[in-house]
């Protein structure tokens, strides 16, 4: 219990070789919605998962809440094995994107709904929902209804209304995607601080990167119903296990090298013919003259008078704090962001450059056929 006020009970989550096949409409293949998962959610951990549409986020939340029932696998909350549970007894609670409020119903009656249809006695709901509307300071909105309040009053309502039957699970639907982009930058922020203080694990799906990076503990990216990496925010920008996963979070410029050396953990490698000294890492296997694929993010560029590498800048686009950068190296084209422009200038279209590599930053990834 990590509030002294609303009672919270922190569970791990299982997910294990948990499989969903849509059989086919018109006697073609049978479709893997969600192909073969593993996953665990740490007590208290808020995990999320990202990935293009269709790749089989929603339908994992689904089965997790028990909506929809899954072809092969099981799933744990805690000890318990809940994969054939019904939802209503899972003890899991989902907060929707259209926020699925009563419109009949006052803030304070959307809140109480959960506790009086579980018959819980009518002195304890209304000291939990008031606890509830505390916490979230919904206090003067509680005689409102639905449609007296703004999008991310109505989200609050909504997240009120999960936590107040003191779920074990708390499930999101992509919450935010209704909001204005400011709006869900600070509900984003509220979610997460609520989320950490009831300790409450959570599993969260987004198409949004960014949100996903700033709420998450662990994200989870998904490709055709896989998981292509399951990590901290940090792990998965920095350390990305493929070419997928590096380019679904956030840029990057991949560049082909050449394996000119090896040397205990680093690679020598030829890129736009000159040599760049990269750390190893054990999901790559390289062959002295080999190929191999590099990901520098385009903040990893600089402007240096002593760098290697000269390009010409083929496109500037000025976005106040930083620049971007879109700059052709032999016959390729890197981006670039670049948040020094208020010591050094704008370059132009058109400008010769010599940049430099952060060649410490710079990962390596498998060939395609290693994953
Ligand atoms: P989005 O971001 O667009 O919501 P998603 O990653 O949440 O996508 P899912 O909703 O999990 O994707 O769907 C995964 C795949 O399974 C999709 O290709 C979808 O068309 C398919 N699918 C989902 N439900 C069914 C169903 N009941 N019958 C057949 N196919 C389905």
């Amino acid at each position: 219990n990590t509030n002294s006020n609303i009672n919270t009970h922190s569970v791990d989550v299982k997910l294990t070789n948990l499989l969903k096949v849509f059989p086919s409409h018109n006697g073609g293949d049978n479709f893997y919605a969600v192909d073969d998962i593993e996953l665990d959610i740490k007590a208290g951990e808020l995990v999320t998962l990202l990935g293009p549409s269709g790749c089989g986020k929603t339908t994992t939340l689904r089965m997790l809440a028990g909506f929809e029932l899954p072809t092969s696998g099981s799933i744990h909350i805690g000890d318990e094995n809940v994969t054939n549970v019904p939802p209503n007894k899972r003890n899991v609670a989902m907060v929707f994107q259209s926020y699925a409020l009563f419109p009949h119903l006052s803030v304070f009656e959307n809140i109480a709904y959960g506790l009086r249809i579980n018959k819980v006695p009518k002195g304890d709901v209304i000291d939990r929902t008031y606890k509830v509307i505390s916490l979230m300071h919904l206090e003067e909105f509680k005689d409102r209804l639905p449609s007296q309040l703004s999008g991310g009053q109505q989200q609050r309502v909504a997240l009120a209304r999960a936590i107040v039957t003191e779920p074990k699970v708390l499930l999101f639907d992509e919450p935010l995607s209704n909001l204005d982009a400011k709006l869900r930058e600070y509900m984003r922020d509220e979610l997460r601080k609520i989320q950490q203080r009831l300790g409450i694990t959570s599993l969260y799906v987004t198409h949004d990167q960014t949100e996903a990076m700033a709420i998450s503990d662990k994200v989870v990216i998904m490709n055709h119903g896989k998981i292509q990496q399951a990590d901290s925010p940090i792990n998965i920008y920095t350390k990305p296990n493929n070419h997928f996963v590096a380019g679904f979070m956030g840029k990057a410029n991949f560049l082909h090298g050449v394996v000119k050396e090896l040397k205990n953990n680093m690679a020598m490698i030829n890129i736009f013919g000159k040599s760049v000294l990269i750390r190893i890492n054990d999901k790559v296997k390289l062959t002295e003259n080999g190929p191999v694929e590099c990901v520098t993010r385009p903040e990893f560029w600089e402007f240096s008078d002593t760098g290697k590498f000269i390009g010409q800048v083929t496109r500037t686009i000025y976005l106040g704090n930083h620049v971007e950068y879109e700059i052709a190296i032999g016959d390729d084209t890197i981006s670039m962001m670049d948040f020094e422009h208020f010591k050094h200038g704008i370059k132009q279209e058109g400008d010769q450059v010599t940049l430099h590599l952060k060649e410490e930053c710079v990962s390596l990834l498998p060939t395609r056929k290693e994953y």
